[in-house]
């Protein structure tokens, strides 16, 4: 019973030895790809050693033994060899190379016994030269188509069983010593290189797994590292998509201007860059929501993306500006011109917010390479100029960078940076404009204007460096500046008119601004009641409900508040009924020439009726002609301003000229009395 038990386990390891293991189709690959190549070589020993043993046997052995034998395997080996080199350099899969090993396995068996046959039946007609070279055949041929046989184990162990056994019987019976002890020692030998074999194929099948594991580390990571960068790329992408609209975003447009501008100058090609800027957005925003705002962009981005193409490509750089990246190789500016005025139009267009609808427009700047920029920054920069002057002259149109912009611009510059360096309590002065009653053409106020000398530029005009001063945050020490001088200097004028004085949007969007003006005044010791602020529109706009509340705030201390330059915005009435004003400046584009212009002629007088429905006092600003103070007077304005009456004076003739009035009146008194 227990042998039995015993046995088969023996029988079933004999068998695994003896069979090609299927159970690894990489090994199985592995192994033909080896013993392919080996093979070729395998024939080729047996060939030789065959062929050498014939040839000693050539006199004494039979015709068939020593020819026509050694020929038939001749011709079976060459084929066989040749097939297997054929082999080598074939794509094969797991199951034909499993095929192929089982076949070769099989064909051990026959090519053994007979080698071995044939080599054994050749003894008898040897001497003992021969005889001897006939047991050197089999231990070499045996040694070395073990070592040829490597990668296939049981092929390996059927040939060596198969040849030592029967030689080892024959030459023992053979009683010769020397046979004898040739048996042995190849007995001896065959064992060691079977043992080398085994480990040699238990090595080749670890290596073989090793190699497997590591492929299939690699083969992960290879599916890490693409995961990876899907990750890496969806990522990019996201970060160069504007989350809103989903078009390309800021980043995504400076990335792809760089790189077109790398392009374009190196391919001597025109590039275009348009910035787009809505205008009529942020009342959108105020009147009907936030949501309603993002609508409105998410629509006008989609209008833009019809414009997307391979020549133009569509970016939202971010709050109401959108830009156009232009491919402008072969085009002009009436092109570009043409494709801004198409962009604007698809923008005016109306938008549909649940049951409302609104109306926003757009403006373009356009600046073109090589005609101007140094880089794409430097591009994008005259582009965004262009822009401001589109907005400046003439809402909903399109501006290309030009000569005249590129001067203004140098200048632009010019002034920023003297500005920037200037020292502004010995270079900024004040002059005083008289304010004269509309009626006894008396001075009741002056506005105090801004006066910059620079040792540099020569004299700059506010409206140059005003702007400058608002963006580049210094407008708060001017204002803080000149206000406690003009608050000096009015404190001095005798017959107490009131002192006006210009404020910025800046002054106005901070509660601290506001309360280190209100201080000043404090400080200043003059009745805030003689006080005037002028504000414009650009102010209330920029933060309405802060703008009341500064508003609020200096009404509060007393001080009177004027809307300056009224009817330049596009809100105005919209908005003069909310702000808790005083007085209203009517711009002087309205007064200019009024006796000839019907148009501005009938706004005055309806912006008059307003101020008196109101409660507010009308200043018309800018009357340089008698026609002009005729007409103002007869349609009831309350003050006027203007070159007419007087330029802007500087300080210390305000007191003359106050001294000069206040005498013609003591004239005029004593002209009375007399009379
Ligand atoms: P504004 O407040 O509307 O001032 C009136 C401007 O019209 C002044 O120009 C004045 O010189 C000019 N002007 C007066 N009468 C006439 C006239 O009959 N005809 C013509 N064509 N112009 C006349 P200015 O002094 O160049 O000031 C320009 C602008 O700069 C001012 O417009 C005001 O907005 C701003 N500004 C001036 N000084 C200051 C200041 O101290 N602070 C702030 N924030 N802005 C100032
Ligand atoms: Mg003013
Ligand atoms: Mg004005």
């Amino acid at each position: 019973m227990s042998g039995g038990v015993g046995g088969v386990p023996l029988f079933q390891t004999f068998k695994r030895l003896l069979t090609v293991p299927n159970d690894n189709p990489e090994l199985t690959l592995a192994q033909f790809k080896a013993f392919s190549r080996q093979v070729p070589l395998l024939y080729l020993i047996l060939l030789t050693n065959m062929l050498s043993l014939a040839g000693t046997h050539q006199t004494s052995a039979p015709f068939w033994l020593v020819k026509v034998v050694p020929a038939v395997f001749a011709v079976l080996f060459v084929t066989r060899g040749i097939g297997w080199i054929r082999e080598s350099r074939k794509a094969v899969d797991a199951a034909y190379a499993y095929r192929r090993l089982v076949a070769t396995n099989r064909l051990v068996l026959p090519i053994s016994l007979l080698s071995v046959a044939w080599s054994i039946a050749l003894i008898p007609y040897g001497n003992d030269y021969q005889k001897a070279h006939v047991a050197f055949f089999m231990s070499i041929t045996v040694i070395g188509v073990i070592f040829c046989l490597m990668h296939l184990r049981s092929a390996a162990l059927m040939v060596t069983f198969l040849v030592i056994l029967p030689f080892s019987i024959i030459m023992g019976l053979s009683g010769e010593p020397t046979l004898i002890a040739t048996a042995v020692n190849m007995f001896l030998v065959s064992l060691a290189m079977v043992a080398i074999m085994l480990r040699h194929y238990a090595d080749f099948t670890k290596l073989n797994e090793q190699r497997l594991t590591l492929l299939d580390q690699q083969t992960a990571l290879k599916e890490k590292n693409r995961e990876m960068q899907l990750l890496s790329d969806e990522n990019l992408r996201l970060a160069n998509l504007d989350s809103l609209t989903r078009i390309a975003n800021r980043r995504s447009f400076f990335s792809n201007l760089a790189s077109a501008f790398e392009h374009a100058q190196a391919e001597k090609t025109r590039l275009a860059i348009g910035v787009v800027d809505l205008d009529g957005f942020k009342p959108v925003n105020d009147l009907y929501g936030h949501s309603a705002g993002d609508k409105v962009l998410v629509e006008v981005a989609d209008r833009l993306s019809a414009f997307d193409n391979a020549g133009c490509s569509i970016f939202r750089l971010g709050g109401d500006e959108f830009a156009l990246l232009i491919d402008a190789d072969g085009t002009d500016e009436k092109a570009l011109v043409d494709l801004g005025q198409q962009v604007c139009a698809s923008i005016s267009q109306p938008i549909m917010i649940g049951n409302s609808v609104v109306h926003v427009t757009g403006s373009m700047g356009i600046a073109v390479y090589p005609d101007v920029g140094t880089n794409g920054q430097d591009l994008y920069e005259h582009a965004d100029y262009a822009l401001y002057n589109a907005k400046r002259e003439n809402r909903a149109s399109v501006v290309v960078f030009n000569a005249r912009q590129a001067k203004a611009l140098f200048r632009l510059r010019q002034v920023e940076e003297v500005l920037f360096a200037a020292d502004l309590d010995r270079e900024l002065s004040l002059a005083y404009q008289p304010i004269v009653d509309a009626v006894s053409g008396r001075t009741v106020g002056f506005e105090a204007l801004a006066r910059w000398t620079s040792p540099v530029l020569g004299p700059v005009s506010p409206a140059e460096f005003i702007p400058v001063a608002e963006q580049h945050g210094r407008i708060n020490l001017i204002t803080r500046l000149l206000l406690t001088r003009a608050l000096k200097d009015a404190a001095s004028w005798s017959g107490e008119p009131y002192l006006s004085f210009n404020l910025s949007p800046h002054d106005l969007a901070v509660e601290e601004n506001v309360l280190r003006i209100i201080a000043a005044v404090n400080a200043s010791g003059l009745a805030p009641g003689r006080i005037n602020f002028e504000i414009t529109e650009t102010a209330i706009m920029h933060d309405f409900d802060q703008a009341i509340h500064s508003i609020e705030l200096l009404r509060a201390l007393g001080c009177q508040v004027s809307l300056d330059d009224f009817g330049t915005g596009y809100s105005s009435l919209n908005h003069v009924h909310k702000l808790p004003l005083s007085r209203i400046k009517i711009d002087r584009c309205f007064v200019d020439h009024i006796d000839e212009r019907a148009a501005s002629y009938k706004i005055v007088k309806s912006v008059l009726a307003l101020c008196s429905e109101m409660g507010l006092m009308a200043i018309a600003e800018g009357v340089e002609r008698e026609e002009e103070v005729r007409i103002l007077r007869a349609l009831g304005v309350d003050a006027m301003q203007g070159y007419y009456f007087s330029a802007p004076l500087p300080g210390d003739l305000v007191a003359a000229r106050l001294k000069a009035e206040s005498a013609v009146a003591v004239k005029a008194k004593d002209r009375m009395k007399s009379e």
